[in-house]
Protein backbone atom coordinates (compact mmCIF):
# COMPACT_ATOMS: atom_id res chain seq x y z
CA UNK A 1 0.00 0.00 0.00
CA UNK A 2 2.55 2.13 0.87
CA UNK A 3 4.03 1.99 -3.03
CA UNK A 4 0.21 2.77 -4.10
CA UNK A 5 0.43 5.73 -2.15
CA UNK A 6 4.12 6.78 -3.17
CA UNK A 7 2.79 6.23 -6.92
CA UNK A 8 -0.21 8.68 -6.17
CA UNK A 9 2.29 11.03 -4.53
CA UNK A 10 3.88 11.24 -8.07
CA UNK A 11 0.96 12.34 -10.16
CA UNK A 12 0.44 15.35 -7.67
CA UNK A 13 2.94 18.63 -8.66
CA UNK A 14 3.61 20.11 -5.14
CA UNK A 15 5.59 22.76 -5.29
CA UNK A 16 9.08 22.81 -4.07
CA UNK A 17 9.52 22.94 -0.45
CA UNK A 18 5.78 23.48 0.29
CA UNK A 19 4.32 21.26 3.04
CA UNK A 20 0.76 21.38 1.59
CA UNK A 21 -2.08 20.54 4.57
CA UNK A 22 -4.53 22.40 3.07
CA UNK A 23 -6.24 19.88 0.09
CA UNK A 24 -9.21 19.81 2.56
CA UNK A 25 -9.53 23.32 1.22
CA UNK A 26 -8.19 23.15 -2.15
CA UNK A 27 -6.83 20.12 -3.79
CA UNK A 28 -3.61 20.20 -5.09
CA UNK A 29 -2.88 19.84 -9.70
CA UNK A 30 -2.86 16.78 -10.95
CA UNK A 31 0.07 16.36 -13.55
CA UNK A 32 -2.32 14.85 -15.92
CA UNK A 33 -4.53 17.55 -15.53
CA UNK A 34 -2.93 20.92 -17.13
CA UNK A 35 -2.20 18.26 -20.14
CA UNK A 36 -5.43 17.22 -19.84
CA UNK A 37 -7.12 20.21 -20.29
CA UNK A 38 -4.82 21.97 -22.83
CA UNK A 39 -5.90 19.33 -24.97
CA UNK A 40 -9.26 20.04 -24.42
CA UNK A 41 -9.01 23.16 -25.10
CA UNK A 42 -7.17 22.61 -28.86
CA UNK A 43 -8.71 19.45 -29.59
CA UNK A 44 -12.14 19.70 -28.73
CA UNK A 45 -12.88 23.51 -28.19
CA UNK A 46 -10.84 24.44 -30.49
CA UNK A 47 -10.73 22.29 -33.13
CA UNK A 48 -14.68 20.96 -32.93
CA UNK A 49 -16.38 24.06 -31.75
CA UNK A 50 -19.73 23.28 -31.00
CA UNK A 51 -20.07 20.05 -32.87
CA UNK A 52 -18.01 19.13 -29.76
CA UNK A 53 -21.05 18.83 -27.27
CA UNK A 54 -22.00 15.41 -29.37
CA UNK A 55 -18.48 14.52 -30.81
CA UNK A 56 -16.58 14.52 -27.50
CA UNK A 57 -19.20 13.52 -25.16
CA UNK A 58 -19.40 16.60 -23.56
CA UNK A 59 -23.21 16.75 -22.79
CA UNK A 60 -22.69 13.10 -21.04
CA UNK A 61 -19.43 14.43 -18.95
CA UNK A 62 -21.81 15.27 -15.83
CA UNK A 63 -23.36 11.88 -15.81
CA UNK A 64 -19.88 9.98 -16.93
CA UNK A 65 -18.28 11.65 -14.30
CA UNK A 66 -20.68 11.14 -11.05
CA UNK A 67 -20.26 7.36 -12.35
CA UNK A 68 -16.85 7.55 -11.27
CA UNK A 69 -17.84 9.78 -7.99
CA UNK A 70 -20.35 7.42 -7.41
CA UNK A 71 -17.66 4.46 -7.10
CA UNK A 72 -16.14 6.53 -4.01
CA UNK A 73 -19.52 7.06 -1.84
CA UNK A 74 -20.83 3.96 -2.86
CA UNK A 75 -23.41 4.81 -5.41
CA UNK A 76 -24.90 2.88 -8.41
CA UNK A 77 -24.21 4.28 -11.42
CA UNK A 78 -26.90 6.71 -12.53
CA UNK A 79 -27.38 8.13 -9.46
CA UNK A 80 -24.36 11.05 -9.17
CA UNK A 81 -24.38 13.83 -11.48
CA UNK A 82 -22.14 17.32 -11.72
CA UNK A 83 -22.61 20.63 -11.52
CA UNK A 84 -22.89 23.87 -10.17
CA UNK A 85 -22.03 24.27 -6.82
CA UNK A 86 -21.97 22.68 -3.55
CA UNK A 87 -24.29 25.72 -1.82
CA UNK A 88 -26.71 25.44 -4.97
CA UNK A 89 -26.66 21.34 -4.75
CA UNK A 90 -27.76 21.75 -0.64
CA UNK A 91 -30.68 24.14 -2.24
CA UNK A 92 -32.19 21.17 -4.80
CA UNK A 93 -31.59 18.70 -2.35
CA UNK A 94 -33.52 20.97 0.57
CA UNK A 95 -36.15 21.73 -1.86
CA UNK A 96 -36.47 18.21 -3.04
CA UNK A 97 -36.36 16.86 0.23
CA UNK A 98 -39.27 19.00 1.70
CA UNK A 99 -41.57 18.86 -1.88
CA UNK A 100 -41.27 15.19 -0.54
CA UNK A 101 -42.37 15.92 3.16
CA UNK A 102 -45.06 18.33 2.71
CA UNK A 103 -46.64 17.77 5.53
CA UNK A 104 -44.01 18.72 7.41
CA UNK A 105 -41.80 22.54 8.51
CA UNK A 106 -38.53 21.77 10.18
CA UNK A 107 -35.28 21.56 8.81
CA UNK A 108 -32.86 20.57 11.34
CA UNK A 109 -29.03 20.89 11.25
CA UNK A 110 -26.20 21.26 13.40
CA UNK A 111 -24.25 24.56 14.60
CA UNK A 112 -21.06 22.54 13.44
CA UNK A 113 -22.66 22.78 9.59
CA UNK A 114 -20.54 24.68 7.51
CA UNK A 115 -22.45 28.84 7.33
CA UNK A 116 -23.08 28.26 3.28
CA UNK A 117 -25.46 25.20 4.35
CA UNK A 118 -27.39 26.93 7.00
CA UNK A 119 -27.54 30.16 4.96
CA UNK A 120 -28.59 27.87 2.19
CA UNK A 121 -31.88 26.71 4.58
CA UNK A 122 -32.90 29.52 5.64
CA UNK A 123 -33.06 30.81 2.45
CA UNK A 124 -35.28 28.43 0.96
CA UNK A 125 -37.13 28.71 4.40
CA UNK A 126 -38.02 32.30 3.73
CA UNK A 127 -38.95 31.52 0.19
CA UNK A 128 -41.47 29.14 0.68
CA UNK A 129 -43.21 31.27 2.77
CA UNK A 130 -45.29 28.31 4.46
CA UNK A 131 -44.10 28.61 7.89
CA UNK A 132 -40.73 26.40 7.48
CA UNK A 133 -37.85 26.93 9.85
CA UNK A 134 -34.48 25.51 10.22
CA UNK A 135 -33.68 24.54 13.88
CA UNK A 136 -30.16 24.59 14.91
CA UNK A 137 -28.83 21.72 17.75
CA UNK A 138 -25.54 21.67 18.98
CA UNK A 139 -23.78 18.60 16.64
CA UNK A 140 -23.43 16.58 20.02
CA UNK A 141 -27.52 17.24 20.51
CA UNK A 142 -28.40 16.39 16.95
CA UNK A 143 -29.74 12.99 16.93
CA UNK A 144 -31.99 14.03 20.10
CA UNK A 145 -33.58 16.61 18.51
CA UNK A 146 -35.09 14.11 15.88
CA UNK A 147 -38.14 14.24 16.26
CA UNK A 148 -41.66 13.92 13.79
CA UNK A 149 -41.98 17.54 13.42
CA UNK A 150 -38.56 17.31 11.07
CA UNK A 151 -39.17 17.02 7.58
CA UNK A 152 -35.86 16.93 6.76
CA UNK A 153 -32.39 16.42 8.81
CA UNK A 154 -29.21 18.41 6.53
CA UNK A 155 -26.30 17.16 8.25
CA UNK A 156 -22.43 17.70 7.59
CA UNK A 157 -20.25 14.14 8.15
CA UNK A 158 -16.62 15.74 8.84
CA UNK A 159 -17.10 19.77 10.86
CA UNK A 160 -14.72 21.65 9.01
CA UNK A 161 -13.68 23.61 11.95
CA UNK A 162 -12.85 20.81 14.40
CA UNK A 163 -13.02 17.19 12.15
CA UNK A 164 -15.26 16.14 14.26
CA UNK A 165 -17.50 13.07 12.35
CA UNK A 166 -20.91 12.50 13.24
CA UNK A 167 -21.94 8.72 13.14
CA UNK A 168 -24.05 9.23 9.86
CA UNK A 169 -25.60 5.71 9.87
CA UNK A 170 -27.00 6.33 13.10
CA UNK A 171 -28.29 9.75 12.20
CA UNK A 172 -29.99 8.39 9.50
CA UNK A 173 -31.36 5.48 11.07
CA UNK A 174 -32.95 7.46 13.74
CA UNK A 175 -34.31 10.30 11.27
CA UNK A 176 -36.14 7.65 8.91
CA UNK A 177 -37.65 6.19 12.56
CA UNK A 178 -39.08 9.59 13.19
CA UNK A 179 -40.17 9.67 9.26
CA UNK A 180 -37.82 12.30 8.39
CA UNK A 181 -35.85 12.46 4.84
CA UNK A 182 -31.49 12.44 5.08
CA UNK A 183 -29.50 14.98 3.06
CA UNK A 184 -25.69 14.37 3.57
CA UNK A 185 -23.18 16.72 3.04
CA UNK A 186 -20.00 15.03 1.76
CA UNK A 187 -17.70 18.15 1.45
CA UNK A 188 -14.94 16.40 4.15
CA UNK A 189 -15.52 13.11 3.11
CA UNK A 190 -15.71 12.53 -0.53
CA UNK A 191 -12.10 10.89 -1.34
CA UNK A 192 -11.04 11.92 2.58
CA UNK A 193 -12.90 8.79 3.95
CA UNK A 194 -15.07 5.63 3.05
CA UNK A 195 -18.65 6.89 2.27
CA UNK A 196 -21.32 4.21 1.45
CA UNK A 197 -24.47 6.05 0.72
CA UNK A 198 -26.36 3.05 -0.11
CA UNK A 199 -25.87 0.94 3.12
CA UNK A 200 -26.02 4.22 4.95
CA UNK A 201 -29.24 4.90 3.49
CA UNK A 202 -28.71 8.36 2.26
CA UNK A 203 -31.60 9.89 0.98
CA UNK A 204 -30.07 12.79 -0.58
CA UNK A 205 -26.34 13.47 -0.90
CA UNK A 206 -24.26 16.36 -2.29
CA UNK A 207 -20.30 17.32 -1.93
CA UNK A 208 -18.05 19.47 -3.59
CA UNK A 209 -14.68 17.79 -6.28
CA UNK A 210 -12.19 20.91 -5.59
CA UNK A 211 -11.32 19.99 -1.73
CA UNK A 212 -10.29 15.77 -1.58
CA UNK A 213 -11.04 14.81 -5.27
CA UNK A 214 -8.72 17.89 -6.24
CA UNK A 215 -10.78 18.68 -9.39
CA UNK A 216 -9.06 22.39 -8.64
CA UNK A 217 -10.95 25.82 -7.80
CA UNK A 218 -14.32 26.45 -9.06
CA UNK A 219 -14.41 22.09 -10.00
CA UNK A 220 -18.44 21.65 -9.79
CA UNK A 221 -20.22 19.97 -6.94
CA UNK A 222 -22.05 16.37 -7.15
CA UNK A 223 -25.64 15.60 -6.11
CA UNK A 224 -26.71 11.73 -5.13
CA UNK A 225 -30.31 10.88 -5.30
CA UNK A 226 -31.58 7.69 -3.95
CA UNK A 227 -32.34 5.48 -6.52
CA UNK A 228 -36.56 5.06 -4.81
CA UNK A 229 -36.79 8.84 -5.09
CA UNK A 230 -35.11 10.24 -7.75
CA UNK A 231 -38.00 9.77 -10.53
CA UNK A 232 -40.60 10.68 -7.53
CA UNK A 233 -38.85 14.39 -7.12
CA UNK A 234 -39.79 17.69 -8.63
CA UNK A 235 -37.13 19.86 -8.88
CA UNK A 236 -37.03 23.38 -7.63
CA UNK A 237 -34.30 25.06 -9.99
CA UNK A 238 -36.37 23.45 -13.28
CA UNK A 239 -33.16 24.30 -15.99
CA UNK A 240 -33.68 23.19 -19.31
CA UNK A 241 -30.82 20.43 -19.07
CA UNK A 242 -32.74 18.85 -16.62
CA UNK A 243 -35.75 18.61 -18.80
CA UNK A 244 -36.87 15.04 -20.34
CA UNK A 245 -35.78 16.49 -23.85
CA UNK A 246 -33.85 19.49 -23.17
CA UNK A 247 -33.38 20.40 -27.47
CA UNK A 248 -37.22 19.77 -27.75
CA UNK A 249 -37.58 23.16 -26.55
CA UNK A 250 -40.58 22.42 -25.28
CA UNK A 251 -42.76 25.48 -23.90
CA UNK A 252 -43.97 23.12 -20.32
CA UNK A 253 -40.94 21.36 -18.44
CA UNK A 254 -40.98 17.84 -17.73
CA UNK A 255 -38.21 16.77 -15.54
CA UNK A 256 -35.83 13.91 -17.08
CA UNK A 257 -35.23 10.79 -16.05
CA UNK A 258 -33.77 10.03 -12.59
CA UNK A 259 -30.69 11.82 -11.62
CA UNK A 260 -30.53 13.68 -14.70
CA UNK A 261 -33.65 15.99 -13.42
CA UNK A 262 -30.67 17.55 -11.04
CA UNK A 263 -28.79 19.14 -13.89
CA UNK A 264 -29.84 22.93 -13.85
CA UNK A 265 -27.85 24.70 -17.12
CA UNK A 266 -24.60 24.46 -18.93
CA UNK A 267 -22.18 22.32 -17.72
CA UNK A 268 -18.30 23.67 -16.96
CA UNK A 269 -16.76 21.18 -19.69
CA UNK A 270 -13.29 22.60 -18.90
CA UNK A 271 -13.50 22.28 -15.25
CA UNK A 272 -14.58 18.40 -16.23
CA UNK A 273 -11.68 18.17 -18.00
CA UNK A 274 -9.27 18.54 -15.12
CA UNK A 275 -12.12 16.82 -12.38
CA UNK A 276 -11.32 13.51 -15.26
CA UNK A 277 -7.61 13.64 -14.84
CA UNK A 278 -8.13 14.15 -11.25
CA UNK A 279 -10.45 10.83 -10.78
CA UNK A 280 -8.02 8.49 -12.93
CA UNK A 281 -5.47 9.05 -9.52
CA UNK A 282 -8.39 7.44 -8.14
CA UNK A 283 -8.60 4.49 -9.67
CA UNK A 284 -6.93 1.35 -7.62
CA UNK A 285 -7.23 3.21 -4.46
CA UNK A 286 -8.68 1.29 -1.61
CA UNK A 287 -10.68 3.68 0.59
CA UNK A 288 -10.22 1.30 3.48
CA UNK A 289 -6.35 1.54 2.84
CA UNK A 290 -6.78 5.39 2.41
CA UNK A 291 -8.52 5.58 6.04
CA UNK A 292 -5.90 3.34 7.78
CA UNK A 293 -3.13 6.01 6.20
CA UNK A 294 -5.25 9.18 6.93
CA UNK A 295 -5.68 8.11 10.68
CA UNK A 296 -2.57 7.22 11.01
CA UNK A 297 -0.67 10.53 9.60
CA UNK A 298 -3.42 11.96 12.07
CA UNK A 299 -2.57 10.61 14.87
CA UNK A 300 1.34 11.15 14.42
CA UNK A 301 0.49 14.76 13.49
CA UNK A 302 -1.57 14.71 17.14
CA UNK A 303 1.29 13.07 18.99
CA UNK A 304 3.93 15.12 17.92
CA UNK A 305 2.58 18.52 17.73
CA UNK A 306 0.81 18.06 21.71
CA UNK A 307 4.68 16.53 22.81
CA UNK A 308 6.31 19.84 21.14
CA UNK A 309 3.55 22.50 21.42
CA UNK A 310 1.76 22.17 24.58
CA UNK A 311 0.06 25.23 24.54
CA UNK A 312 -1.80 24.34 21.71
CA UNK A 313 -5.14 23.04 22.46
CA UNK A 314 -6.52 20.02 20.66
CA UNK A 315 -10.06 20.77 18.64
CA UNK A 316 -10.12 17.09 17.14
CA UNK A 317 -11.34 13.76 18.65
CA UNK A 318 -9.04 11.27 19.79
CA UNK A 319 -11.36 8.79 19.02
CA UNK A 320 -10.81 7.11 15.72
CA UNK A 321 -14.45 6.94 14.61
CA UNK A 322 -15.22 10.51 15.48
CA UNK A 323 -12.52 11.76 13.23
CA UNK A 324 -12.22 12.74 9.85
CA UNK A 325 -9.37 13.71 8.25
CA UNK A 326 -8.04 16.79 9.37
CA UNK A 327 -6.60 17.95 12.69
CA UNK A 328 -7.22 21.20 14.09
CA UNK A 329 -6.04 23.33 17.21
CA UNK A 330 -6.62 25.82 19.32
CA UNK A 331 -5.01 29.06 20.00
CA UNK A 332 -5.84 32.73 20.64
CA UNK A 333 -3.23 33.95 18.33
CA UNK A 334 -4.01 31.53 16.00
CA UNK A 335 -3.99 33.23 12.86
CA UNK A 336 -0.57 35.03 13.25
CA UNK A 337 0.48 31.75 14.03
CA UNK A 338 -0.78 30.22 10.89
CA UNK A 339 0.65 33.00 8.71
CA UNK A 340 4.02 32.30 10.32
CA UNK A 341 3.62 28.80 9.21
CA UNK A 342 2.86 29.65 5.95
CA UNK A 343 5.80 31.74 5.43
CA UNK A 344 7.95 28.67 6.83
CA UNK A 345 6.53 26.78 4.37
CA UNK A 346 3.91 24.70 5.51
CA UNK A 347 0.46 25.25 4.40
CA UNK A 348 -2.69 25.16 6.85
CA UNK A 349 -5.13 27.45 7.33
CA UNK A 350 -7.16 29.21 10.19
CA UNK A 351 -10.74 29.65 10.63
CA UNK A 352 -12.43 32.07 13.05
CA UNK A 353 -12.31 32.54 15.93
CA UNK A 354 -8.97 30.70 17.16
CA UNK A 355 -8.48 27.25 14.66
CA UNK A 356 -5.40 26.71 12.89
CA UNK A 357 -6.65 23.90 10.46
CA UNK A 358 -4.68 20.93 8.99
CA UNK A 359 -5.56 18.75 6.13
CA UNK A 360 -4.51 15.01 5.88
CA UNK A 361 -4.41 13.94 2.20
CA UNK A 362 -2.92 10.47 2.25
CA UNK A 363 -2.86 10.86 -2.06
CA UNK A 364 0.07 12.95 -1.57
CA UNK A 365 0.93 13.36 1.80
CA UNK A 366 3.40 10.58 3.55
CA UNK A 367 4.84 10.76 7.22
CA UNK A 368 8.05 12.62 6.43
CA UNK A 369 5.78 15.31 5.24
CA UNK A 370 4.11 15.21 8.80
CA UNK A 371 7.06 15.30 10.98
CA UNK A 372 8.62 18.37 8.98
CA UNK A 373 5.46 20.27 9.73
CA UNK A 374 5.47 19.07 13.19
CA UNK A 375 9.15 20.43 13.38
CA UNK A 376 8.62 23.99 11.94
CA UNK A 377 5.36 24.32 14.15
CA UNK A 378 7.39 23.83 16.93
CA UNK A 379 10.20 26.28 15.70
CA UNK A 380 7.46 28.95 15.29
CA UNK A 381 6.23 27.79 18.76
CA UNK A 382 9.46 27.97 20.73
CA UNK A 383 10.80 31.12 18.87
CA UNK A 384 7.57 32.91 18.62
CA UNK A 385 8.28 33.68 15.16
CA UNK A 386 4.22 34.49 14.93
CA UNK A 387 4.74 37.70 16.91
CA UNK A 388 5.24 40.24 14.45
CA UNK A 389 2.68 42.62 13.28
CA UNK A 390 2.53 41.55 9.37
CA UNK A 391 0.84 38.61 10.48
CA UNK A 392 -1.99 39.98 12.03
CA UNK A 393 -3.60 41.48 8.95
CA UNK A 394 -6.09 39.73 7.59
CA UNK A 395 -6.51 38.76 3.95
CA UNK A 396 -9.99 38.82 1.88
CA UNK A 397 -9.51 34.83 2.66
CA UNK A 398 -8.23 33.11 4.88
C1 LIG B 1 -16.67 23.72 1.25
C2 LIG B 1 -18.10 23.60 1.67
C3 LIG B 1 -19.11 24.25 0.96
C4 LIG B 1 -18.76 25.18 -0.18
O1 LIG B 1 -19.81 25.38 -1.06
P1 LIG B 1 -19.54 26.01 -2.50
O2 LIG B 1 -20.89 26.33 -2.99
O3 LIG B 1 -18.84 24.94 -3.30
O4 LIG B 1 -18.68 27.21 -2.35
C5 LIG B 1 -20.42 24.03 1.33
N1 LIG B 1 -20.74 23.22 2.37
C6 LIG B 1 -19.77 22.59 3.09
C7 LIG B 1 -20.16 21.68 4.22
C8 LIG B 1 -18.43 22.77 2.77
O5 LIG B 1 -17.47 22.18 3.48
Amino acid sequence: MTDLFKATKAMFHLPQGMIYLDGNSLGPLPRAASERVARMMQDEWGEMLITAWNRAGWMDQPARLGDRIGRLIGAPAGTVVLGDTLSIKVFQALAAALSLRSDRRVILSDSGNFPSDLYMAEGLAGLLGQDHVLKIAPPEDLGAAIDEDVAVLLVTEVDYRTGRRHDLDELTRRAHAAGALVIWDLAHSAGALPVDVTAGGADFAAGCTYKYLNAGPGGPAFIYVAPALADRVRPALSGWLGHEAPFAFDRDYRPGRGIERMRVGTPPVIQLAALEAALDVWDGVDMLALRARSLALTDQFIAGVEASCPELVLATPRDHARRGSQVSFRHAEGFAIMQALIAEGVIGDFRAPDVLRFGFTPLYIDAADVQGAIDILARVMRDRLWDRPEYRQRGKVT
